[in-house]
């Protein structure tokens, strides 16, 4: 059963919830071999061997949040802090697109200076400067509002981790969060 389920994941690209339960639960060591031989014919289907390169920017290691694996969170207190002004993320970019990147990766902890009032403009700004480049954000946790704007002002992805779909545990990590919901 588990092997049908791989081939079909791998034919439409989806499973219902209760086939990913019964894919994962059937885990062997042939399965995920298996797995890995079909994630690479279907990687070397779309890209080939090519080689993709990001200028990730990281533009802030304060964080809000206390997730226990993270080197940046909160109650580190050995953690250098710091946050890079706008003047440097706009250097960065340019020092990144002159050494040949076409995408940057503007990343960094829950830092509360980033706001939508910060982000905005300064997208605006390098959109404009760089009109063939894409923009991903990595910032942790927005509302759709905010994912909404930043989209509209030029970010053309997001990078968000699921950390965990267990709501006590997920609270733990993020004490001060309340954007949290589980939707089925
Ligand atoms: S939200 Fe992200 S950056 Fe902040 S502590 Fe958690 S993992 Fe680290």
């Amino acid at each position: 059963m588990p092997n049908e389920l791989l081939t079909k994941l791998r034919d439409t690209q989806s499973l219902t919830e209760a086939e990913y339960a019964t894919l994962i639960q059937g885990y062997t060591p042939e399965l995920a071999e298996k797995a890995a031989t079909y994630a690479v014919a279907v990687r070397k289907e779309i890209y080939e061997n090519e080689v993709y390169l990001r200028g990730l920017i990281e533009i802030s290691n304060i964080c809000k949040n206390d997730c226990l694996y993270c080197g940046i969170r909160k109650s580190n207190q050995n953690c250098e802090r710091y946050r890079l002004t706008e003047e440097e993320i706009l250097s960065c970019c340019e020092e990144g697109y002159n050494l040949g990147f076409r995408t940057f990766v503007l990343q960094g902890g829950e830092d509360g200076y980033f706001t939508d009032r910060v982000m905005i403009p300064l997208l605006y700004t390098i959109k404009e400067r760089y009109p063939d480049c894409a923009i991903t954000l990595s910032l942790g946790e927005r509302s759709y509002k905010s994912y909404e704007s930043l989209f509209d002002a030029g970010a053309d992805r997001y990078l968000l981790r699921h950390e965990t779909a267990d709501r006590d545990h997920y609270q733990s990590l993020h004490p001060s969060s309340l954007s949290y919901d589980i939707r089925m």
